[in-house]
């Protein structure tokens, strides 16, 4: 069988990733891309071919993308100067002679700046193209909201105060479990004819927050309402909250594409690929407030 390496791997999704394909395939065929080597002792003991490398160094990259046949590239984690991380890669991914790059978006509507959540999707179009252009395969997969976020989105404080506080009025997202869309893309790298083809990772129910609101109140059963306040309410309130400006223009700016329909879009695509459903808001929200 063919060498597959997995990027990311010390991360949430990288390990779920590994977790579902070490069920598929030999440990032998898997190799993984760290850059620090202690947080994979088990991996290595396992017998996973452990590589070193950095997405900001593009040598690191082609010596530790030898022999590999199929690459799942887990986009990078920074915001500033991911753009650059992610070129180094796909060049890397070619020169190494990579037969095949699997690779992680996001879902979006809107691909100009209006769109306000364009600091985190531009770098992924641009990616996208390279990957296109590059002569390799590939297979994109714009991955949803994650639904593991949504207690961050909502604040750990949501039991005390009893509200759900975000600027994003009535829109929907698919929120999607990311071990979900680990499993996807284990079934993709161990199975053939994905080549070429591009995936939107999602749920097959989208929900607003006032939806989210609900469902809480009944696992809890106490009294959670929902407020959509203007950005520059929220923007301020945050603020005086002393929550740093970043975080703020996050919440706002995934809220605001929420509000504008970005990210309501459902498929069947996890069922079609793993045979079974998407895991629900209802029952991952169940799990985490029951
Ligand atoms: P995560 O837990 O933060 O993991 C990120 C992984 O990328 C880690 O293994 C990290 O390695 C690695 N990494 C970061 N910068 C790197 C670099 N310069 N060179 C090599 N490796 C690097 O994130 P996650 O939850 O697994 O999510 C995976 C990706 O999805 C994120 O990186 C982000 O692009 C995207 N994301 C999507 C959503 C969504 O809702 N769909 C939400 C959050 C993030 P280290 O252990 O060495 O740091």
């Amino acid at each position: 069988m063919s060498k597959i390496l997995i990027t990311g791997a010390t991360g949430n999704l990288g390990k779920s990733v590994i977790k579902h394909l070490l069920k598929k395939i030999d440990s032998k065929n898997l190799a993984i891309l760290v850059r620090d080597v202690k947080k994979v002792e088990s991996l290595k003991s396992e017998g996973v071919d452990v590589r070193i490398g950095d997405y900001k160094n593009y040598e690191s990259l082609v010596q530790a993308f030898q022999g590999i046949e199929k690459l799942y590239f887990i986009s990078g984690s920074d915001f500033e100067g991911r753009s650059q991380q992610h070129s180094n890669v796909v060049k890397a991914a070619k020169e190494a002679g990579v037969k095949h790059v699997i690779y992680t978006s996001f879902q979006r509507k809107n691909e100009t700046e209006t769109s306000p959540i364009s600091f985190v999707v531009a770098d992924h179009i641009e990616t996208e193209k390279w990957l296109k252009e590059s002569g390799m395969s590939y297979t994109i997969l714009k991955h949803n909201l994650y639904l593991d976020m949504l207690p961050l989105f909502i604040s750990d404080r949501l039991l005390e105060t009893g509200t759900i506080y975000q600027p994003a009025g009535i829109g929907k997202a698919a929120f999607t479990l990311r071990d979900d869309m680990a499993e996807v893309a284990a079934h993709i790298l161990a199975s053939n004819g994905h080549e070429n083809k591009e995936y939107d990772i999602t749920s097959d129910k989208a929900y607003s927050y006032a939806d989210i609101a609900t469902i809480i109140a009944e696992v809890t059963k106490k009294e959670i309402r929902y407020i959509s306040p203007s950005v520059e309410e929220f923007d301020a309130k945050l603020t005086e909250a002393g929550v740093p400006k970043p975080y703020i223009g996050l919440f706002a700016g995934f809220s605001q594409a929420m509000e504008q329909g970005e990210l309501d879009n459902t498929n069947s695509v996890i069922e079609q690929l793993i045979g079974r459903k998407a895991t629900s808001a209802e029952a991952y929200l169940k799990e985490v407030y029951a």
